[in-house]
This record gives structure tokens, C-alpha cells and sequence, in this order.
């Protein structure tokens, strides 16, 4: 998500970076965040700034090399390029099947491609292979396209190159070009790529903002032909900060909605990022850390947080949304102001570390998931019922504990003479950054507002769209065949308050639940079991006062009016009840 984007010109780096340092010592950077360890890896030289190994993408054909590398990393990859790309591999290698995630408004297709040995060609056939599916995209934002050329050189070298190893236990799904309509939309840039596509869709929607209330064709495709059929235990997408002062080559975050069972997004932070993030350094080169900012107006800087990255414990993200499914998931960000070239390295060497991982941990990521789905289900039978379940549908960000933080005191900009460019300024954000002790790491999140997690909620018969929705986010919803009669909590809202919070519209209500009581409904009523592995997602999108969900995205204000709220207090159209009578299928 970048803030204002300001790459540097290809050619600058070699008037800028004045000396191609050493790595300094192992105390000045391999510490530098508290998940540092002891070892080998204190020999292995650092890339910084704007370098890059030689030669670090192979030597190809020209018919097997992406766009950038035709170009001198000048231009990015069109869809159309795209399409000639997945025609070349799909002529020299077997491994590979592809289908087509959505059509968009500008009838332009959005292919994915599952590569797997041998062959597969259906979610069934995945499943039958015992290996668990890793999802990765590219531009979902295509003005950050450094992820879409990483992706299409690691789908060559898995397919044609040294890294054929990493489809032994586990089936990749690659959608580089998510966006299909944003990236065909040219428009010239200050840096590298010279020509990219805009961040938005055709629309204007930003859909990295469509996770809670699927309103484009883009993330409906992605998540019902994708997600639900393929059910990925891992979601990967890959994105472009702006011109930042801190010293990493890429960052990374994983859901951090506190609603999300702790499971699967807790084996993500504690154990793939840490082990990922050795693996850059080791066989790469490059440090990365977590996916946050500092205030830059204040130097040394105290506070390393999520916030001032706009990463936020609500649902909008597809990554954090992903959290809410019981599976794992991650994005990357790389900072906006170095070379095309050296943002394409960065992502290229995050997705084959972290490729490698889930290859080796295979069973374990499925197992972490699979448990999750399980104990969800469990918890809603044992204690739903009393009320004594409870979840989030509120939270914020508290400090881990200090860390040491690598960073540049200034990132200033200037223009490189004879052109309009603007390119990092000389002696600034080049060069090995300083390290910056006793930093708080505002990354940890937690909840600040709970609700009961109910047994089962009673939606309306007129609130089919609703609905609809609860079902392309993969939640099971029957219709009742008869009367039925339940207890439970009904929410009484004082006042229906409209917010504008992130670039959003957002509705939040006043009020509090009253209960127990007894509500009768008719057969039509839509009815939701909560005994299943969806739970947690269902209570973050319908609980009235979810920071985000349904009532957050104004999807219940028409409701909400027709009852009268702008007039008087009302009552929340969805019950949810602890109890049910004569409940279906149970
Ligand atoms: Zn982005």
C-alpha cells in the first residue's frame, strides 16, 4: 500500500551507491530485530539498498524471460504478455494446469495457474494427492508489480529450472496477475517500471479492501472458483510500500484480526516468519522484517508498528479475511523507493525461502489448520450453548517488547540531473542502514471488545443478499422447513452511527444485547449452525458490533432504516441464540 510512490531510475543506482559494502558485523544487523540467531549466516554477505547478485535470475532464452528482464527492467508484464508467457511454459513443461479465476467488467480473463507433480487438474484431484495447496498473487494492486515478475520467474524455475523439488509436498496455485484491468491501464511513472497500471480496478474499487464485503467480480472470483473450491492452507500476496527510511529489503504480515482462531496465524508468526526470515538472509542475502513503519518526523525512532503501515486488525484485507478461515496467510511488501530490479529480487527471494518451508512443513501447516477447523467446531458444541463462549469483534495493536530496528536517518530525494526523475538523494538510504536500539514493536494484536459466541444465528427471509454473501465466503446457511423457536440475545440498537474510518463510510452502532429471551420464527427464516469450521468468520461479519464486518461495510443500513433507526431504538434484524428448538439437521 504505498503511500506516495517514488521509485528510484534504473540508471541512478550506479551514479548513487558510491561504495558496494561488506556486510558490516553480525551485531549490526543479524540482531537487529530479537529473532536473529547464531551462526554460519554472519559470513553471508547483505545486499543494500539498490544491489542485487549478479546474474541472480539466471541465464534464459529470450523466449523464457519475463518482461522486465527483456526491457532492463523498464517495463512490466501485460496481461497479454501474461497469456504469452503462460503459452510458452505451457509448451515446455507438463506440470501445469490453468484455469480462469473470473472475467472481468473489461471481459478480460484472470488465469491461474496450479503447477503439480504429477499434473493436477481439479480440487479433487488435489485433495486425493494428500498435499496441501499454497495460493500466491501478484498484482492485486498493479502499480506494485515487483510481485507478478517474481512469481512468473519462480513458476519458470520450478518448471524448467533448478527448483523442480519444491512441488514434492505441496501443490502451488499462481495468480500473477490478480488485477487484471488495473494493470492493462497504462500510466507513466517517476521510476521503474516507467509504464505500470494503476491500483485500482475498472470500477475504481481498491480490492484489496473487498475481503469482508465481496462487492467486485474480482475477489467474488477469487474467492468462490479459488478459495472455497481449492481451499489453500496458505494465501500469499505480494505488494509495494511507498519511499520508506527503514533498512529492509522486504516486509511481511499475516492476519491479525484477534477474531481468528490463534492457531494457524500463530504458526505463521512464530514459526514460518522466523524460519523464512533466516533463509532470505542465508541464501539470498537480504534483510527483511515485519511489515510496519516508524514515525519518521522523529529520529532515533521509538515505535516500529503496524499502524503507520496501515496494516489494521480489522477484516477489509484478503490476507487478514483469510485469517478468519482457519488458514494461514501472508503478505509481502517491499519499500517503494529502491530499483525495479532490486523489488522484483526482494519478492523472488521471500516467495522461494518461504516456498521452500511450506514444502518442508507440508503435513504441519495442515495439520495446524486442520486442528483449528476442528477445535472451532468443538468449542462451539461444548460451550455455546451456556454463553460462555466468547470471541472478539474488536482489537488493537500492543507492543512484543523492544527490538533493535534497522533504519536511515533520511530518504531524501533529488532530481538526476539532465531528466525530470526524482531518484534518492546521494549519502541518504544507501548503504548499510544504522541500527536503532530499544524500539517498541507494535505488532501484537489483541482484543479490546468481546461478544458471546452464539449456538446459532436466525437470519431473515428478505435478507437473501445477505446471504448470498455469507455463502461466497464459504459459510454453510439453511432454510428453515418449519417454524422454530430459540432462545438467545437479541441486540437492541440505540443509534446507527455513520464514520469515516480508513477512506471508508463505515456504520457502527450504539446500543447492548438483552436476553435471554424467546424468539419464534417462520419457516423461510435462514438459519446458521455455528457447529462448523466457518464459525469465527460468520460472528466477525453479522456480531452488530464488529469493528468491520457486515454492519461495519453498511450492508445492513437499508435494514436497519426500514425498521426505523433513524427515528427510534430498534432491534437487530439477526438473533443470535444459544438454544434451539426443532433446529434442522442437527
Ligand atoms: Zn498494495
Amino acid at each position: 500500500m504505498p503511500r506516495s510512490r517514488l521509485p528510484v531510475h534504473a540508471i541512478a543506482l550506479v551514479a548513487l551507491i558510491s561504495v558496494i559494502l561488506e556486510p558490516a558485523g553480525r551485531s549490526a544487523f543479524a540482531t537487529a530485530t530479537g529473532q536473529g540467531r547464531s551462526g554460519a549466516a554472519q559470513q553471508r554477505k547483505i545486499y543494500w539498498a539498490d544491489e542485487v547478485p549478479k546474474g541472480w535470475n539466471g541465464k534464459w532464452a529470450p523466449k523464457f524471460q519475463v518482461v522486465p528482464e527483456r526491457t532492463d527492467f523498464t517495463r512490466a508484464t501485460s496481461t497479454l504478455q501474461l497469456h504469452e508467457f503462460i503459452d510458452v511454459l505451457k509448451w515446455n513443461a507438463e506440470d501445469m494446469h490453468v484455469f480462469t479465476v473470473f472475467t472481468s467488467a473489461l471481459r478480460k480473463v484472470a488465469p491461474a495457474i496450479v503447477l503439480a507433480h504429477p499434473r493436477v487438474t481439479s480440487p479433487e484431484e488435489a485433495r486425493a494427492s494428500g498435499k496441501p495447496v499454497i495460493y500466491l498473487q501478484g498484482n492485486i494492486h498493479p502499480a506494485e508489480p515487483e510481485g507478478t515478475e517474481a512469481l512468473l520467474m519462480v513458476m519458470r524455475d520450478i518448471l524448467l529450472g533448478k527448483y523442480k523439488h519444491l512441488l514434492d509436498h505441496q501443490i502451488l496455485i499462481f495468480c500473477p496477475i490478480f488485477n487484471v484491468d488495473g494493470t492493462d491501464t497504462f500510466v507513466t511513472e517517476d521510476g521503474t517500471p516507467h509504464i505500470t497500471g494503476v491500483r485500482t480496478n475498472a470500477g475504481g474499487f481498491d480490492l484489496n479492501r473487498d475481503g469482508v464485503k465481496l462487492e467486485t467480480i474480482e475477489v467474488n472470483g477469487l474467492y468462490q472458483n479459488v478459495l472455497n473450491r481449492w481451499d489453500p492452507v496458505l494465501l500469499f500476496d505480494a505488494h509495494l510500500m511507498g519511499r520508506v527510511n527503514h533498512g529492509y529489503a522486504n516486509t511481511y504480515a499475516t492476519s491479525t484480526v484477534p477474531t481468528a482462531h490463534p492457531g494457524p496465524r500463530g504458526y505463521v508468526w512464530d514459526t514460518l516468519f522466523p524460519a523464512v526470515r533466516e533463509a532470505v538472509r542465508r541464501d539470498f542475502g537480504l534483510e527483511t522484517f515485519t511489515h510496519c513503519l516508524f514515525d519518521e518526523a522523529h529520529w532515533p525512532p521509538t515505535v516500529w508498528s503496524h499502524d503507520n503501515a496501515i496494516w489494521s486488525v480489522e477484516a477489509k484485507f484478503i490476507v487478514s479475511d483469510y485469517g478468519l478461515r482457519n488458514r494461514m496467510s501472508i503478505i509481502t511488501e517491499t519499500p517503494g523507493h529502491p530499483t525495479f530490479e532490486r523489488r522484483i529480487y526482494a519478492q523472488y527471494a521471500y516467495i522461494l525461502a518461504l516456498l521452500e518451508f511450506t514444502n518442508a512443513h507440508a503435513s504441519e501447516m495442515q495439520r495446524v489448520c486442520n486442528d483449528a477447523d476442528a477445535d472451532t467446531v468443538a468449542k462451539v458444541r461444548a460451550q455455546a450453548e451456556s454463553g460462555q463462549l466468547r470471541n472478539w469483534v474488536e482489537g488493537k495493536y500492543e507492543s512484543w517488547g523492544k527490538i533493535d530496528l534497522l533504519a536511515y536517518k533520511t530518504n531524501d530525494t533529488a532530481y538526476l540531473p539532465g531528466t525530470s526523475v526524482r531518484v534518492t538523494a546521494p549519502g541518504s538510504a544507501t548503504g548499510p542502514p544504522e541500527v536503532v536500539h530499544g524500539v517498541e514493536h507494535l505488532t501484537k494484536p489483541v482484543g479490546t471488545k468481546d461478544a458471546s459466541v452464539p449456538r446459532g444465528y436466525l437470519i431473515p427471509a428478505d435478507m437473501r443478499d445477505l446471504v448470498a454473501k455469507l455463502r461466497a465466503h464459504n459459510i454453510k446457511v439453511q432454510v428453515l422447513d418449519k417454524p422454530m423457536a430459540a432462545v438467545g440475545e437479541e441486540f437492541v440498537v440505540d443509534r446507527m452511527v455513520k464514520a469515516r474510518a480508513g477512506g471508508f463510510e463505515m456504520t457502527r452502532l450504539e446500543g447492548g444485547f438483552f436476553g435471554p429471551t424467546t424468539r419464534q420464527v417462520a419457516a423461510g427464516t435462514f438459519f446458521l449452525d455455528m457447529a462448523q469450521p466457518m464459525a469465527n468468520a460468520a460472528f466477525y461479519y453479522l456480531e452488530p458490533q464488529a469493528a468491520d464486518g457486515f454492519v461495519g461495510w453498511g450492508m445492513l443500513d437499508d435494514a436497519l432504516r426500514s425498521l426505523g433507526v433513524d427515528k427510534h431504538p430498534v432491534v437487530y434484524p439477526i438473533f443470535k441464540f444459544r438454544k434451539a428448538v426443532d433446529a434442522p439437521g442437527r
